[in-house]
């Protein structure tokens, strides 16, 4: 007990701030996704991002962005602008707002002059000496793909890391310091998520369903948190636990998941994050079955996010895009007296273009879609976003046709959608 009160209490880390830092990611060219994957890898010790920022290569900008996340949070992770050149402001802005005077690190240069051998065939180039300089009592993280160190700071009780922009060299950093260092200061009460995913529901009437659920999951010993999102063509439902041990907030969850399950059915499409076309693909796999499919509206789109996924040449057998009439009569067999009665675009067609495909492929499984993707080609009987869809299996075949809004491109991913999910009711 006596040595215990020696060592001094360190309070855990709890709260972050991430700032991107690159006038880059202020044009309307470049995405800062650096900070969606330091908060992911974040969460995973129970850590929460408070709040994040994107700022140019702009001194007082930084400097003032530093200062405010200083006062409000336990770990300030910075991402970018550590170059060698002059609009690189992290490392100067950074040591200047904490006081910590900068020295250049020897070994760090004569690491540089060698990269430069050896990578490039030359010499180092004087101002990359910037980049060894280090702020008194920072240590040094390595990066082993790229030339800027990272550097971590203690400053009190509060930790400031600096990472290269690049996410090939940030990434491995960020993890090498999550098994070690940051893990040994954050509280460990880790935050574990789960993602599930439903299609043929509407957000709100989904929601309505299961705010029981969310009301009783917030009682439990391990409270189950849960967002609803509204994606294209399918719902995300996201539940999130925090335990200190993770298999606590994994059983928190199952349970939950269990209870979604019971109450949405065969809605929900998928667990454990595949998407829709990997759950389809398993699916067919386990049942070794293969597919064909004729495509008119979606052009090739459900065969292109099923052949998305690694090993579909298993259940793949081929695809028609059948775009124009002559198309749907020569290649598929579709009799012209069918669209010449019920217009191309219809159940009748949709059904004999999935019939057809079976007919005329090896294969177990035939879909047929025929559209109005707009924006012109509506009537007031079938407007744009008239789709209709049909499944033909051995032994029957499915078809609807769907009423989708939105533009041209979203008519189209909403109507692969809706395909891979009528083939996989019909094979669950
Ligand atoms: P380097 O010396 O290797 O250039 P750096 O720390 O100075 O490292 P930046 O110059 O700021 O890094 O960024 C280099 C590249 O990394 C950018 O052009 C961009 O492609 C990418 N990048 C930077 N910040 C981010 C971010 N937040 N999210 C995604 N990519 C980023």
């Amino acid at each position: 007990v006596g040595g215990a009160g020696l060592v001094p209490r360190v309070t855990p880390i709890s709260r972050a701030a991430i700032l991107a830092v690159g006038s880059e990611l202020l044009t309307p060219l470049r995405l800062d996704t650096n900070s969606l994957f330091v908060t992911e890898q974040l969460n995973t010790l129970g850590v929460e991002v408070a709040f994040k920022c994107v700022i140019g290569d702009d001194r007082a900008e930084l400097a003032h962005a530093v200062r405010t996340a200083l006062d409000r949070v336990d770990l300030l992770i910075c991402s970018g602008g550590l170059g060698p050149t002059d609009d690189d402001v992290t490392r100067d802005v950074v040591a200047d707002v904490l006081g910590c005077p900068l020295a250049e690190d020897e070994s760090i240069t004569e690491r540089l002059r060698t990269r430069f051998r050896t990578r490039f065939k030359s010499e180092m180039p004087e101002i990359n000496r910037r980049q060894a300089m280090v702020p008194a009592g920072a240590r040094v993280i390595e990066n082993a793909n790229g030339s800027a160190p990272g550097l971590w700071i203690d400053h009190g009780e509060r930790v400031v890391l600096l990472l290269p922009g690049p996410p090939r060299e940030l990434k491995p950093m960020l993890s090498a310091l999550l098994q070690g260092p940051l893990r040994d200061r954050a509280s460990g009460v880790a935050l574990r998520r789960r993602i599930l995913k439903i299609a043929g529901r509407i957000e709100s009437q989904t929601e309505e369903q299961l705010r029981p659920l969310y009301a009783r999951w917030r009682e439990w010993a391990v409270p189950v948190d849960a967002t609803i999102l509204a994606a294209l063509g399918q719902i995300e439902l996201h539940l999130s636990a925090r335990h200190a041990h993770p298999a606590e907030s994994e059983a928190a969850i199952e349970v939950a998941v269990a209870d979604v399950l019971a109450t949405l059915g065969p809605d929900v499409f998928s667990t454990d994050g595949r998407n829709l076309e990997q759950v389809v693909g398993d699916l067919l796999a386990a049942q070794r079955l293969r597919i064909a499919l004729a495509e008119s509206c979606t052009g090739g789109l459900i065969t292109s996010r099923l052949t998305d996924v690694p090993g579909s040449s298993r259940y793949v057998e081929r695809s028609v895009v059948s775009y124009s009439n002559d198309a749907k009569v020569e290649l598929l067999g579709v009799p012209d007296a069918t669209i010449r009665e019920h217009g191309a675009v219809s159940d009748p067609v949709a059904r004999a273009m999935a019939e057809g495909m079976r007919a005329h492929a090896p294969v177990d499984v035939g879909v047929g879609v025929t559209g109005i993707a707009g924006p012109d080609g509506g009537t007031p009987e079938k407007p744009v976003g008239t789709v209709a869809i049909a499944v033909a299996t051995s032994a029957e075949t499915r078809s609807r046709v769907f009423r989708f809004v939105g533009e041209r491109e979203q008519v189209k991913f909403q109507a692969s959608q809706a395909a891979l999910d009528m083939v996989r009711r019909m094979l669950a």
